[in-house]
């Protein structure tokens, strides 16, 4: 199975100058969302995940999916103002201004061995902020992993001190 088959690319979505990576045509196949699943499993060769974090929104899908499938935990990590809970914050430069990140400060214990799960890895700048969030909670992170990797992008560079394993590359 070729997983690119179910990724659709959208012209000037949600803005001009940007191809969308759509993913909903990968949901709407049980089979492909399946096996999208054991190519990420895989790529964590055995190693073992106390804890997926999913980011919002996209992140949550395949990340909640993980999380069963690995018999980990699930945490959310959210735009501000979503969680209800005590809360701490990280902000990342976007082309224009910036954006924040939050996650609830008991959803890891020191140790836990994590993987951060998105669906796109663009600049790095949406991974290197939850790579922030996870350290100061004292978290370890085992991996970061994606769908998709726009690798003309270099986001990798951000997050280079971190394995990262993406599904597909562009
Ligand atoms: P970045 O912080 O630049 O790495 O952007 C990553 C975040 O933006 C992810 O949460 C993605 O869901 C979203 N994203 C960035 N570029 C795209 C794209 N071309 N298609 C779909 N989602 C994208």
């Amino acid at each position: 199975m070729t997983l690119e088959n179910y990724i659709r690319d959208i012209q000037g979505f949600p803005k001009e100058g940007i191809l969308f990576k759509d993913i909903t045509p990968l949901l709407n196949d049980a089979n492909a969302t399946k096996e999208c699943v054991k190519i990420l499993v895989n790529g964590l060769e055995g190693k073992q995940i106390d804890k997926v974090i999913g980011v919002e929104s996209r992140g949550f899908l395949f990340g909640m999916l993980l999380a069963q499938e690995l018999n980990a935990g699930f945490i959310p990590v959210r735009k501000p103002n979503k969680l209800p809970y005590e809360t701490i914050s990280a902000s990342y430069d976007l082309e224009y201004g910036s954006d924040t990140l939050e996650i609830h400060v008991d959803a890891i214990q020191k140790g836990d061995r994590i993987l951060i799960h998105d669906d796109v890895l663009a600049t790095g700048g949406t991974a290197k902020a939850v790579c922030e969030l996870v350290e100061r909670l004292g978290g370890e992170i085992v991996q970061l992993n994606f769908l998709m990797e726009l690798t003309f992008l270099n986001g990798r560079e951000k997050i280079k001190e971190y394995p990262i394993f993406s599904a597909i590359k562009y």
